[in-house]
């Protein structure tokens, strides 16, 4: 099922920018745009659902990390179109949608990292569902004003239809919802035009527990759309984590990147403070004499994340530091002089008397090379680090 490649559908490269994807959305959305090409709405479906994901830098890291399954897994953000994609996808996956068949809704609850440090905070989920309509008990009109559905003949199910070279089975008629009948026009029951189903806003509150994990699911049974059989299905709240400003995490480990220290702090120690995800306050410091090189990386044991379902126990913090230097022309010859008495000597080099001495030019840290992006561009784990090279020539002196 995995087969649909996003980034083939678009017509683009792995590596595209959002430019690139954005221009060839545009492109072939004219061209198969149903109005123009009444055959292609597959093709349209597809196109749109690729652009979806892949415009959205979440889910395309999403994507090119876990694939269509892990988008499946996050489906409920999705809009209402890519819910019926995912329903045709994943016919028989518990996929987001407003499936009557088993009534599950997922929500998204947004929550910040200091939320789920701290724990114990009720938040309000908002929700719609679907329930029978109490003014027709669900029938969507009299039962004299029943006609036999002209799209299955009764049946309630429809004929098997592929989808992109998958089978799905048995597919609920989209007409009649199944029970093989719709309601003459006249006499549909107008809370829910003939439908059975009306709309109900729901509220629910949600605790969340320390140390929650990302796109942890909690199930609420019973809470979900109500079903034909007059059972409801289970509403199922995902805890999605909030980015924040200092910290990332990984599982109970918290990781404070790129802390900018000078060169004094890095040989003579440094004191650092800052505020903790409960407001409290914490200072590292490091002995003098102790050499803080640059992205080196120090732990803070037992001050990460609180453990899920173990919250007396704690991950650990990670500390990365970047070592800044001083600028050009710091000191002068007699303060660098005396400096030096103070650092590893340098290393004497005799230059020989045919080597032809050149000076060092500065490259400019953005652009792109002449040759194209450079080779590293994929490896985004620390990115804005790896300079484009302009065209580096040697001045001779
Ligand atoms: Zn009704
Ligand atoms: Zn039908």
């Amino acid at each position: 099922m995995d087969k649909l490649n996003l980034y083939e559908v678009l017509g683009v490269s792995k590596e595209a920018t959002p430019e690139e994807i954005k221009k060839n959305y545009r492109k072939l959305a004219k061209e198969f745009h149903p109005d123009k090409n009444p055959d292609a709405g597959e093709k349209f479906k597809e196109i749109s659902f690729a652009y979806e994901v892949l415009s959205d830098p979440e889910k395309r890291r999403v994507y090119d990390r876990h694939g269509l399954r892990g988008l499946q897994e996050g489906a409920d953000g999705f809009s209402a179109d890519s819910q019926d994609f995912f329903a045709h996808w994943f016919p028989f996956g518990n996929s987001a949608g407003h499936s009557r068949r088993d009534g599950k809704i997922l929500v998204k609850l947004e929550v910040s990292l200091d939320e789920i440090y701290q724990g114990q905070q009720e938040k309000l989920v908002e929700y719609k569902r679907q329930k029978l309509c109490d003014n027709c008990n669900g029938h969507g009109g009299p039962q004299e004003g029943r006609e036999q559905c002209e799209t299955c003949g009764g049946l309630g199910r429809t004929a098997a239809f592929t989808f992109m070279g998958l089978s799905a089975f048995d597919a609920i008629c989209p007409n009649c919802d199944g029970r093989g009948f719709t309601i003459k026009e006249k006499m549909r029951c107008k809370f829910c035009r003939g439908d059975g189903f009306v709309d109900e806003q729901m509220k629910r509150k949600v605790t969340v527990e320390r140390g929650v994990p990302h796109m942890q699911k909690l199930p609420f049974p019973r809470e979900g759309h109500q079903l034909r059989s007059r059972e409801f299905g289970e509403l199922v709240v995902v805890m999605m984590q909030g980015e924040h400003a200092l910290f990332q995490r990984r599982h109970a480990n918290l990781y404070m990147r790129d802390l900018e220290i000078n060169i004094t702090e890095a040989l003579c120690g440094f004191t650092h403070c800052f505020k903790h995800l409960d407001g409290r306050k914490v200072c590292m410091r490091t002995q003098p004499g102790e050499v803080l090189r640059h992205n080196h990386i120090k732990m803070m044991r037992g001050s990460g994340m609180p453990v899920y379902n173990q919250p007396t126990h704690h991950g650990d913090l990670y500390v990365q530091f970047k070592v800044n230097m001083p600028e050009n022309g710091f000191a002068n010859a007699a303060q660098l002089a005396t400096l030096e008495t103070l650092l590893p000597p340098r290393e004497q080099v005799a230059v020989p008397a045919e080597a032809e001495e050149v000076q060092l030019a500065d490259i400019k840290p953005q652009g792109q090379s002449r040759h194209g992006r450079t080779e590293t561009d994929d490896d985004d784990d620390f990115a804005g680090q790896s300079p484009h090279f302009e065209s580096v020539q040697c001045q001779t002196a």
